[in-house]
């Protein structure tokens, strides 16, 4: 494995001096301000960069990239939305479609700074075939993503309103346990610097599973020391549903199904209140704050700010490109920083808090050793370029990156030890055949959906 020496980034997260860094055996050997070059190094020139630690998108559907912008959804709220997009669509996905969707989300993250994906896959059915979920691992592993499988999935038709209008039939609760442990056997590998980690993710914690399934799902879980996820109040449907279902509130339900912990985080949480933040709290339950997809659907805010003040873990996500079209954690992470000031005043939030919510947060959320430039950790970040006029004028050099927003110039990444980006292209991708081939996957899809 190539050994490289970044050398004397202008500004470098964590750090209030110009410093280098030492990239050997996928982890940072070394990083201060007095090293040098040795001669087996490979010399990176850093001097107009700006150096992050690469973010932690803890949310995605991958499958949705060739979903962007579909015209029946683009006004719908999400229930509606789900059954006129992702719904819709969902049962003509073949392995092919799936590949060329992974590769292009994959190639959107990296090319906006990310380097670990956390994908909520849930293309499951009674009939799903295993190439469907092969096809996400493999565009994981040509790309170079450190990636987290949340295996998603419904075991009851449920109270979801996507599901209730399509022709998909609920995977049984016994094919999905057998099926997710060919996957835990196939790709899991639970060491600090994992490039492949499982995540049990039924789909939506109050719709598409009984209690008796979520509990299994929990159990199945810790015994094999696996994390948790899934959608909650997301919108106040869920809290609708879980009095009119179960008569108690979305946050009881889950803590009626053992699904609260420190093992345990939600994606969008916009509707939780005062008592649903403190029960997350003091279970050490974590959130994956999608405000770009929260904001699309017209969904709300989530109240981050009173999250963390009561000791919530915060993590960003850019959730899945049919109701998020830019796949950009860049984005995701100035929007965050200024969303919430619009409600709460220019003190809400600062770029560096965003940050540690984009890469430290969500790497302790998922147990990796990465999300941090620290000595030992995983050599997992991402080089700014800010040799451009747009970044001229910009007196605070650190935050650049996140205040000025997309676009971005990326001069290098790495993901454990590896480049994967080098002057803005994603090492191994062909753009105009990734192009074609996501064309011609839309196409096709959409000639399979018309002719159903
Ligand atoms: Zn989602």
């Amino acid at each position: 494995m190539s050994q490289y020496f970044i050398h004397q980034a202008e500004a470098v997260f964590g750090f209030d001096r110009p410093v280098s860094i030492r990239l050997k055996d996928g982890i940072i050997a070394d990083i201060g301000d007095r090293l040098v070059a040795m001669d087996q190094d490979i010399v990176i020139d850093a001097s107009q960069c700006v150096i992050y630690p690469g973010f932690v998108n803890t949310h995605h559907h991958l499958a949705q990239s060739i979903l962007k912008g579909v015209p029946a959804g683009l006004n719908q709220g999400l229930g509606e939305w789900l059954a006129s997009v992702p719904y819709q669509f969902w049962p003509h996905i073949t392995p092919e479609h799936m590949y060329a969707a992974a590769k292009l989300g994959l190639f959107e993250q990296l090319r906006s700074g990310v380097t670990t994906c956390a994908d909520h896959h849930y293309l499951y059915h009674a009939a799903t075939t295993p190439e469907l979920e092969e096809a996400v691992w493999q565009a994981a592993q040509d790309l170079g993503v450190r990636f987290v499988l949340c295996r998603g999935g419904a075991t009851s038709q449920g109270s979801h309103k996507g599901m209730q209008g399509s022709a998909i039939q609920p995977e049984p609760l016994s094919l999905a346990l057998t099926r997710m442990g060919t996957t835990y056997q196939q790709h899991h590998d639970d060491s600090p610097f994992s490039m492949t980690r499982l995540v049990v993710a039924p789909t939506s914690l109050v719709h598409t599973s009984p209690v008796e399934d979520l509990r299994t799902f929990a159990e199945w879980a810790k015994v094999r020391g696996l994390k948790r996820h899934s959608h909650l109040l997301e919108v106040g449907f869920d809290e609708q549903m879980a009095q009119q279902k179960f008569s108690m509130s979305a946050i009881d339900y889950a803590a009626h199904c053992d699904w609260l912990g420190e093992d345990v985080w939600f994606a969008h949480l916009v509707k939780a209140d005062e008592d649903a933040i403190q029960r997350l709290a003091q279970t050490g339950t974590s959130i994956a704050h999608c405000p770009t997809s929260n904001c699309r659907l017209g969904s709300g805010l989530a109240p981050v700010i009173a999250m963390e003040q009561a000791g919530m873990k915060i993590t960003l996500g850019v959730d899945g490109s049919a109701s998020s079209e830019s796949a950009s954690m860049l984005q995701e992470l100035n929007l965050a920083w200024l969303i919430h000031r619009s409600q709460h005043g220019p003190e809400a939030t600062n770029i560096e808090q965003v940050i540690r919510w984009g890469s430290e947060n969500g790497a302790d959320l998922l147990g990796l050793k990465t999300g941090k430039l620290a000595q030992g950790y995983a050599a997992d970040l991402v080089i700014y370029s800010l040799a451009s006029p747009r970044y001229a004028g910009v007196h605070s050099r650190l935050e650049a990156p996140v205040l000025c927003g997309e676009p971005a110039k990326i001069a290098y990444s790495f993901v454990n030890g590896k480049l994967v980006v080098k002057q803005g292209d994603v090492i191994g991708v062909n753009k105009t055949r990734l192009q074609q081939e996501v064309n011609e996957a839309c196409q096709d899809l959409l000639a399979r959906a018309i002719s159903s």
